[in-house]
C-alpha cells in the first residue's frame, strides 16, 4: 500500500488542480493521498473522498514559528465541517495576508517596488505567500529562477522571511486535535536544525500535544530515513510518509515515489 500523506493544489502553492492531483496520484499507484495545502481546505470544497481505489485522508498543513525557526505542522484526517479547522483556516488566511503586506514593505526597502501587488496579481484564493513574491521578481527581472529569487529575496533570514504572523505552535495543535485529526511535524530534516533543537522543538510539541513525525519526506536517503524512525520511536510518535508533491520538477518527489516506513515505528494511519 502506498500512503502519501503531503501534497499540495492550485489552491496553494502546487500547480495541479484537487481533480487533476487526484488523477496523478491514481495513475502513480497511490492507495491513500492527503492533500495537504498550507493554511486551507478549499481544496476539499468540491471532490469526493473516494475514487475507485484510491481513499482521500482530509488535511491541512499549518504555517507557524518555533523559537527563531519556521515551521510546518499537518493535521491528518481532519473533520472538514469542525469550527475548529474552520476558523484555522480562516485565522491564517488572515495571518497570510497582513504577512504578505509586511513582506511587501520590507521588499520596497531593498529597492522591489510594488511587490504586494505583483504578488498578490498572481495569487488566487486565500493562499498568497512566498512563492509568489518569488514569481513576481522572476517576472520584474530581479532574478531569474525560483531558487535565486529564494536565496536572495524569500529564503531563511532574507527580507522576504517573514513569520512572526502565524498562531502560535500550541494553538495550531490545539485545532488540529480538536478537529479530531493527528497532529504531524512536518518535514522535521528540512528545518536544518541541530540535533539538539531538533529534540527541544519534539520535546516542546510532544508537550503541546503534537502526536506524530514524518519519517518518510519526499526524496532522502535510506540512512535519513533510519535516522527518522529511530527518531521517532524513540521519542514514542506516530509515523508519516508523504511526497511533499507540488508539482513535476525535480525540487519536488513525484506522487506516490517515496519509500516505504521502517518497521520500527507505528504508521499514523494506525490512528485513522
Ligand atoms: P510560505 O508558505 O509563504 O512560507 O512559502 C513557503 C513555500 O515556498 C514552501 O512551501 C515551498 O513550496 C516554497 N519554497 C521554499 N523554498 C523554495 C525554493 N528554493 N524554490 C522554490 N520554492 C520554494
Ligand atoms: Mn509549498
Ligand atoms: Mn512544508
Ligand atoms: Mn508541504
Amino acid at each position: 500500500m502506498i500512503f502519501d500523506l503531503h501534497s499540495h493544489t492550485t489552491l496553494s502553492d502546487g500547480v495541479l488542480t484537487p481533480p487533476d492531483l487526484i488523477s496523478r496520484a491514481i495513475e502513480k499507484g497511490v492507495d491513500v493521498l492527503s492533500i495537504t495545502d498550507h493554511d486551507t481546505i478549499d481544496a476539499y470544497r468540491d471532490i469526493s473522498l473516494v475514487h475507485g481505489h484510491l481513499k482521500v485522508v482530509p488535511g491541512i498543513e499549518l504555517s507557524t514559528q518555533w523559537e527563531t525557526t519556521g515551521i510546518h505542522v499537518l493535521g491528518l484526517n481532519i473533520d472538514l465541517n469542525s469550527d475548529a479547522i474552520i476558523s484555522a483556516a480562516e485565522i491564517q488566511s488572515d495571518a497570510r495576508l497582513e504577512r504578505a503586506r509586511r513582506i511587501g514593505e520590507r521588499l520596497e526597502k531593498k529597492g522591489v517596488k510594488d511587490a504586494f501587488e505583483g504578488a498578490s496579481q498572481l495569487s488566487s484564493g486565500s493562499y498568497i505567500g512566498r512563492p509568489h513574491f518569488a514569481r513576481y521578481l522572476i517576472n520584474i527581472g530581479k532574478s531569474n529562477s525560483m531558487n535565486a529569487a529564494f536565496k536572495k529575496y524569500m529564503g531563511d533570514g532574507k527580507a522576504g522571511d517573514v513569520k512572526q504572523h502565524w498562531a502560535e505552535l500550541p494553538q495550531i495543535i490545539r485545532w488540529i486535535r480538536d478537529a479530531n485529526g493527528v497532529a504531524v511535524l512536518a518535514h522535521p530534516l528540512k528545518y536544518k536544525l541541530t540535533r539538539t533543537r531538533l529534540n527541544r522543538l519534539l520535546d516542546n510539541f510532544i508537550e503541546a500535544g503534537g502526536q506524530g513525525m514524518e519519517v518518510v519526506s519526499g526524496w532522502q536517503t535510506s540512512q535519513q530515513t533510519r535516522d527518522m524512525a529511530q527518531l521517532c520511536a524513540q521519542k514514542k510518535l506516530l509515523a508519516s510518509s508523504g511526497s511533499d508533491f507540488h508539482m513535476p520538477d525535480k525540487r519536488w518527489a513525484e506522487l506516490g515515489m517515496i519509500t516505504p516506513l521502517p518497521e520500527n515505528v507505528t504508521p499514523v494511519w494506525e490512528r485513522f
